[in-house]
């Protein structure tokens, strides 16, 4: 299909210095967990993005010298000309499709722990280490400065000799140019501390060296973080951000602007934000300079974009997560197809993987970080020569996904679910407060299946050993999701609970089921991710008291991964949620729970109307042991393979759920020699 002029604008080439961007599609760096360590996965995955239409396509952050090493977290460095060759490739990839490459020259400061490196940490002033360790920074004298600014230069020649298009000098997310600017930090009483323009000198300089070392062929980008959402005490764009960005309005090529402070407010999950949740930071920005300024926002909506161009926010769409979720995203515009992009969630399980150090992984995009270890493609399926007549049971993200990508390849596939309505699990946790864009995950994969008629859906189909066997599939894949457990046995607490029965004892499945609830209500969270928490929420907001108990150190304590723990608790505590840390519940009977202490083992009592055990979760298995007794049968009736995926094998995340549908359609009628996973291994010297 052509694509829709109104969105032309969004497809007109701009010029950034010395280079032009083909469109205004601009992928902001990201983190993506690979590094210096995994650089071929690196430059598949930037290829990717490049080929699906983004015309800039940036690196994650890029260590200029061992004294910003963020082991072990994946970072790419440019120390030295080996580095150089190794980047190489992701530019090249990036240029195979005409799009422009940028490279994130990165310092962190007092916010590097040089794990690796074991070099003294550096800050403007003696300070301790911005991540909570046993150590400080020093501060840097004369000398240090000199040669940090003699360090950026280097690194910004060899990404030029790398062939990147776009440098950046990166004064964002409290790495150490922005520790300059910073008046809580900068407590120097030189010429780079003090007034604003002391502040600013070092920054100042960094452009002006990396324009005249690298100005001819490179722009020069700069990532300012105009406010750090610290209020007045800190950097915020009605004050010292607006300064900053007017003293050097037209020093360098491009701004690429946002909010930070921590990563966790210029990520904001959905939970806590909605698309273009930063213009109200960013929009005074173009006012003061005449260069492109590119921001970010979880923009996914292409009426959203426009308007950011159209009212003169910004020039480029700056896009991190969308991009992640739909690595194809501008080419579905292009081509006319805008119905189809896989709109990020926001659900921040791509910073997880950052923050667990692993390579990216995303709820609805599967694909990614999988492109050079497993070879999958967002946009491309290997189409099968023998179709097959598949029957997948469930309809929650593992078996959405498993069916679209069986009806991709060609296969025939006959999708039954139980309940009235597809999408299983993501029918009730989008219901809960904050995570409606969790729909996304069910309505995309219903929305893309409705296009292939080699899909049948078979909805209020319950179906039983024998339902199966009658539907002559040759293979069977089970998707029967999970149930949440009732015996109070989670991930730190071991041992079961002692639960009276007859009590008001519940699990999120009678609450999604309409149990009736009286306050007041004790939530027991041994799970640490979303739902205790937005139950929690959900129930103060319907007017109980409740309190909400873990043994964990902190609430919701796994979305610290997710970059939401602090937002999390924050909106607990503000709702009047009463929290009761580091305690296990060992017992409960007639509205009264004994919980004790973790470390001193002290019990206290809680009485409560409702208790809501959110503790883990059982594979709902039923079907698969009923069809394991009865092999030979489903043999007989040609059935050549049954298999459980996502929550029924092993119940987990969403995105996890996803992943399994989508890796056994991609594998079943694969030889297991070829579907070994490539792993990336250091050469010998
Ligand atoms: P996952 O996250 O693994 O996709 P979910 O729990 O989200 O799992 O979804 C499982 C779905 O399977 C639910 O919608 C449930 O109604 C459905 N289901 C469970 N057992 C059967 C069955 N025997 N026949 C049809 N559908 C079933
Ligand atoms: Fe968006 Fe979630 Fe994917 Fe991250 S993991 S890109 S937030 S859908």
């Amino acid at each position: 299909m052509p694509r829709n002029p109104r969105y032309d604008v969004l497809f007109e080439p701009v010029r950034i210095g010395p280079v032009v961007a083909p469109n205004r599609f601009y992928q902001t760096p990201h983190a993506t967990g690979m590094g210096y360590l995994k650089p071929e996965s690196g430059a598949k995955l930037r290829g990717i993005k490049a080929e699906g239409g983004w015309g800039v396509v940036c690196t994650e952050y890029c260590s200029i010298h061992p004294s910003s090493d963020d082991s072990p977290f994946g970072f790419l460095t440019l120390w030295d000309d080996e580095d150089v060759r190794a980047l190489a490739p992701t530019v090249e990839a990036i240029h195979a499709h005409g799009s422009l490459a940028g490279v994130e020259l990165w310092h962190g400061g007092s916010h590097a722990n040089n794990r690796l490196t074991r070099e003294p940490i550096l800050a403007p002033s003696a300070r301790p280490a911005l991540i909570p360790q046993p150590g400080s920074a020093r501060a840097m004298d004369k000398a240090d400065i000199k040669a940090f600014r003699g360090w950026h230069r280097a690194a910004a020649l060899r990404a030029k000799r790398a062939g990147f298009d776009i440098v950046y000098c990166y004064a964002g997310h409290d790495y150490l140019p922005f520790q300059f600017l910073s008046p809580r930090i900068n407590l120097r009483s030189d010429e780079y501390g003090g007034s604003l323009v002391n502040r600013v000198r070092l920054l100042r300089e960094l452009i002006e060296d990396t324009r005249d070392a690298v100005g001819d062929r490179c722009a020069v980008a700069v990532r300012l973080s105009v406010d750090e959402l610290h209020g007045p005490r800190g950097i915020t764009s009605q004050g010292e951000g607006r300064e900053i960005l007017a003293m050097l309005a037209e020093l360098p090529d491009l701004w690429d602007v946002n909010i930070s402070g921590s990563l966790g407010n210029d990520s904001r999950s959905s939970r806590f934000s909605d698309e273009g949740f930063q213009e109200e930071h960013v929009a005074f920005v173009k006012a003061l300079t005449t260069k492109p300024v590119v921001s970010v926002g979880r923009f996914t909506s292409p009426d959203s974009m426009l308007s950011q161009i159209r009212r003169g926010i910004q020039d480029f769409i700056g896009a991190a997560r969308p991009s992640i979720a739909d690595p194809f995203l501008p080419r579905k515009i292009d081509e006319g197809r805008e119905d189809e992009i896989r709109e990020c969630i926001g659900c921040n399980i791509c910073r997880s993987a950052n923050n667990e150090a692993v390579p990216l992984r995303c709820t609805q995009n599967p694909t990614i970080g999988e492109e050079w270890r497993r070879g999958w493609h967002p946009e491309r399926f290997e189409a099968t020569t023998t179709s097959s007549r598949v029957l997948v049971v469930g309809s929650g993200p593992a078996g959405l996904e498993c069916a679209l990508t069986l009806g991709r390849r060609g296969h025939r596939v006959m999708l039954a679910e139980a309940g009235r309505k597809l999408g299983g699990r993501i029918n009730h946790e989008a219901g809960l407060p904050g995570l409606g864009y969790w729909a996304r995950v069910r309505d995309y994969r219903l929305h893309m299946m409705a296009k292939l008629s080699s899909i049948e859906v078979f909805p209020e189909s319950r179906l039983g050993a024998e339902d199966v066997l009658a539907l002559e599939a040759d293979h069977v894949v089970l998707a029967t999701g999970s149930r949440w457990r009732r015996d109070g046995i989670g991930s730190l607490g071991e041992e079961a609970a002692e639960l009276n029965r007859g009590a008001a004892i519940l699990t999120p499945d009678d609450v999604f089921a309409g149990a009736e609830i009286a306050g007041p209500v004790l939530i027991y969270d041994d799970e640490h991710y979303a739902v205790g928490g937005a139950l929690a929420e959900k129930f103060r907001r319907e007017g109980h008291q409740v309190h909400l108990v873990t043994p964990a150190a902190m609430l919701s304590s796994w979305t610290q991964m997710t970059d939401e723990q602090f937002f999390v608790q924050k909106r607990l505590l503000e709702l009047g949620v009463e929290p009761l840390l580091g305690h296990r519940l060992a017992s409960a009977t007639d509205g009264m729970a004994e919980l004790t202490c973790v470390y001193t083992g002290r019990a206290r009592r809680q009485e409560f109307g409702t208790l809501v055990l959110v503790t883990g979760r059982v594979a709902e298995n039923g079907l698969y042991r009923d069809l394991t007794a009865m092999e030979g049968q489903w043999q007989a009736v040609g059935i050549r393979s049954l298999t459980r995926i996502g929550d029924c094998l092993a119940p987990s995340s969403i995105a996890d759920a996803v992943y399994a549908g989508h890796r056994w359609a991609r594998e079943f009628d694969r030889e297991p020699a070829e579907i070994v996973p490539r792993r990336e291994r250091p050469v010998p010297a």
